[in-house]
Parts: structure tokens; sequence; C-alpha cells
């Protein structure tokens, strides 16, 4: 029996703002020492009233406009009542009927997904579970509260059940990181808990009458959200096939088991007695310039993607590390516009398209490579590079134009990441440069000739292993600085005179 899958997504996002969602505390996730940045307000005393965070409306504002949903006219915030240790206040102030973006959607591979909802609530405070107790004597385990992150603006986005894989979730999943990161509206780290995933999985064998829908929960990675949604699909075809039934309900997924468990049964919205925040006005979302937000939206990766395919002819591959790693990606196409100017500068013709294409290949060729290994390996960002992108077209040019091996590239090129300094120099210093002169090679390769007439009479017998011995006397005369192509073309040329 095959099944039909219907999957959607619930994903949770924490934003990059300067203070928490309705108070002015800071909104720091790298803060270790714990209950720091709290208030009377985001501990939910008595008495205290919340202020709305522009910034974070604004910000999720901006993330519905670049999903292509509609702007609510008026949107309002309500109160999500439950009890749970994390949660001062007994409720979370989140948003119910009226969210502030509506009916979007992301294109994954060609298929539309869409999202029916984004909306803004806070995040909860954080529980820490210590073996041994308070006191470690005690020899019982304890759990610990932190509320650092009470109050964290908390963006929420909702997809349609659209999604017909495990794999088109994880996509989904992975483009929504990636246009949060080009926002600047959240860092949206999964291993940090700052982009949290929630999967409503559910099968049917008729497509009119959809399945019993189960809610997988503590997806923290990618990975997770794709293995979880396959088992899931996967024990759900078991329990039918089977002739059981599948139960709604929350179930959890165990990273080291790989597994699903049961958690809860589902609960339904009523259970929360929703109810407008009394503290807070309906938001009139008129009063935000959404002409200056989209404004303040980069080429998004879904546009990227074909230009720079189609613009610098890259390889699918290419494109997409250079449209992952953004600022890599923004710094390629400034070491491009540097090539343009070198190119069109000089004192000759243009470079035929086809050499400028050699050229771009190249300089993709040594960032991905090369420059991003050297980034991973100190683990530096792409934006703190040292290396103007001036400097870089140079070292694509010196390289292009048989200035330098490709080993004295990688020499220069570690030299350039280390202290920014310039190739050309460094190429000096270090008496890097290749020696790509015809005229000079030549002479060089007469008298090496001329000094070993015994093997270039073998080669001109048939022993055609003579040649590389000639043509290490070579490098050896030129302290490796000769271009070996040239060489080898030079050396076959006069021997076969
Ligand atoms: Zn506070």
């Amino acid at each position: 029996m095959t099944y039909r899958p219907t999957i959607g997504l619930e994903i949770h996002a924490e934003l990059k703002t300067n203070g928490k969602m309705f108070c002015g505390c800071l909104n720091d996730p790298d803060e270790r020492h714990p209950n720091l940045n709290v208030c009377p307000i985001c501990l939910g005393h008595p008495g205290t009233l919340p202020t709305i965070n522009k910034k974070a409306v604004e910000s999720v504002i901006k993330t519905g406009l670049a999903t292509g949903c509609r702007i609510a006219g008026v949107s309002k915030f309500d109160r999500k009542n439950y009890f749970y240790p994390d949660l001062p206040k007994g409720y979370q102030i989140s948003q119910y009927d009226k969210p502030l973006c509506l009916d979007g959607f992301l294109e994954i591979s060609g298929d539309k997904i869409r999202v029916r909802r984004i909306h803004l609530e806070e995040d909860t405070g954080r529980l820490v579970h210590v073996q041994g107790g308070p006191s470690a004597s005690s020899g019982q385990s304890a759990s610990l509260i932190d509320f650092n992150r009470a109050g964290v603006p908390l963006m929420e986005l909702v997809t349609e059940p659209d999604i017909k894989s495990a794999r088109e979730a994880r996509k989904f999943a992975e483009e929504l990181q990636l246009i949060l990161r080009y926002l600047g509206v959240s860092s949206a780290d999964m291993e940090k808990g700052e982009m949290r995933c929630e999967a409503n999985v559910s099968i049917s064998e008729d497509a009119a009458k959809p399945g019993v829908k189960v809610e997988v929960k503590n997806l923290n990675s990618f990975k997770s959200v794709e293995r979880a949604i396959e088992y899931e699909l996967q024990r759900q075809a078991e329990l039918l096939e089977a002739g059981e039934k599948i139960v709604q309900e929350t179930r959890g997924w165990d990273e080291n088991k790989e597994k699903t468990f049961s958690q809860r049964l589902k609960e339904e919205a009523h259970d929360y007695r929703y109810f407008p925040e009394p503290d807070l006005p309906p938001l009139n979302t008129s009063l935000f310039d959404l002409e200056k937000i989209k404004a303040e939206i980069p080429e998004l990766p879904h546009y990227r993607r074909p230009r720079f395919k189609e613009e610098y002819k890259l390889s699918d591959e290419q494109v997409e590390i250079l449209v992952s790693e953004k600022e890599l990606g923004h710094y390629f196409e400034q070491v491009i516009s540097e090539l343009k100017e070198w190119d069109s500068s000089r004192h000759r013709a243009k470079l035929a398209p086809e050499h400028f294409d050699a050229i771009i290949k190249l300089t993709a060729n040594y960032l991905i490579s090369d420059l991003m290994s050297l980034l991973n390996e100190s683990g530096d960002a792409a934006k703190d590079l040292l290396i103007t992108p001036e400097n870089f077209a140079e070292f694509v040019v010196m390289i292009h134009q048989g200035d330098i091996s490709s080993k004295a590239a990688k020499i220069i090129l570690k030299e350039m990441y280390g202290s920014g300094a310039d190739p050309s120099h460094i190429m000096e210093e270090k008496g890097l440069s290749q020696l790509s002169d015809t005229g000079e090679i030549e002479k060089v390769v007469k008298e090496v000739i001329d000094l070993n007439p015994k093997a270039a009479a073998d080669y001109r017998a048939g022993q055609k292993n003579a040649m590389q011995f000639l043509a290490g006397q070579i490098m050896a005369k030129t302290k490796g600085r000769a271009n070996p192509q040239i060489v080898q073309e030079i050396l076959s040329k006069l021997l076969t005179e």
C-alpha cells in the first residue's frame, strides 16, 4: 500500500534585537551567567506592564514581505495560558487570530510551499537539569531555572501542509534559515536553539481524506527534521498496515535512538484559553513604514542563485556555496568588480569574454577551496577578512598571467590571509615570482642542452625519459622559478629541431 504523506512545519526563530520583546532587558543569547538579564516585567511581577519592541515587529514584517506574505492591517497580541516553570507569568504573550503576516509562500526545488502565517511571541526561560542537586552531597537531581531567555522576541512561521517528503521539509527549513540570515533578523543557529522546528505529519490513502495528525517536537538540527519525519511516516504506515489506528498526539524525537516517542495527547487551541492581551492595544501596522522595510530587503537567495549562474557561469555546486555563505558571495562579487576595473583600465584591448570567464572561474575556485579552508581552519567570518577585494583580484591576475605557480599561490594566499599584505610584495619578499618570459627560459634551456649533450642525444635516440632529466636541470638552474609548462614546450621544441 502506498500512502500520501502530508507534512507541515512550525518553525520558531529568536529575533536579533537589542532588547527583549516587552521590556528593556538585554537580549543576549550568549550570556552564560544565569538570571542576569531580567527585570520585574519579564519575571512577571504583579503591577508591571509590557511595551512592544518596535524592531521585533519590523523584523517579522520584513520576513513576511520576503516570503510573499500580506501584512495584516491590524494585528493583536493574545495570552496563551498554561503552566510551566520556565514561564513566570503563567501565560505567554503570543498572537492567536490576528498574526502579523499571512498567506505567503516559499519555492523549494520548484514546489510552492505555502506559508499560512508568521506571528510574534515571547520566548520562555530555560530549565537546566542537574544531577546531584544544588548541594552535590544530597545525591538528588534538581532542575534550575535561568530567565535570561524569558521574554526574548520569538517569531513563529507556520506552513500549510504542502510538504511532500522529509527531504523537502529539511530543504524548507534550510532555505528559511538562509532567508532569516540574509534579512539579518535572526542568527537562526539551530545548535544554539535560536531556530527550532516542529513537524505535523500524517499519511492517508486518499487525498480527500486527510490522516490523523501527529506533531513531532524537539527537532534541533536539519538532520533531525529529516530523520524524524522519515521515521514518523514509516511508523504510521506500519500501524495502518497492521490495521491499527493512529492516535493524535505530540511526540518527541530521541536523537540517540533515532525514534519518536509519545509525549502527550495533542492539546487543542481552546485548551490554552487564548484571550486578547488586555495590557497591549491592537497593533496598527499602518504606523510602520512598509516601503522603507521593503527597501531594506537585500537580494534574496532565490534571486541570487539564477543570477550567479547566468552572470558568472558557475557550477550549481559553486553557486550554492556562494549563496549559502552570504558574506563570501558578496566578497566574490567585489573581487569580480575589481577584476572588471583592472581589465578595462589597462593600455590594451579588453580580454576576450572567454578569457574573462576563465578569470572568474579562477576567482571562484580560489575563494571556495583555498580561502574557505583558511576561514574554516581559523574559525573567522568572511566579513572580517583582512584581504581587500582589490588585493584578491591582483592575486588572481598574477595566477592568470603565470606570474606565480599554483604552489607559490598557496603560500602567498596564506600570507595575505594572515597579514592582509599585498600579493606582489609577498611575491618579491619571498622570491616566489615565476619565470614565464619565453626568451629568458629559452636561453636557460639552450644552456642546459649544451651542458648535457649526452642526455639530449639520448632523447633524440628515443629515450624519452631523458627529457625529465633535462627539465630537472632547468628547474634547478632557475631555482624552481621557471614556469614548468613553458619549460616543457621549449624543451621539446628545441630537442626535436
Ligand atoms: Zn526584562
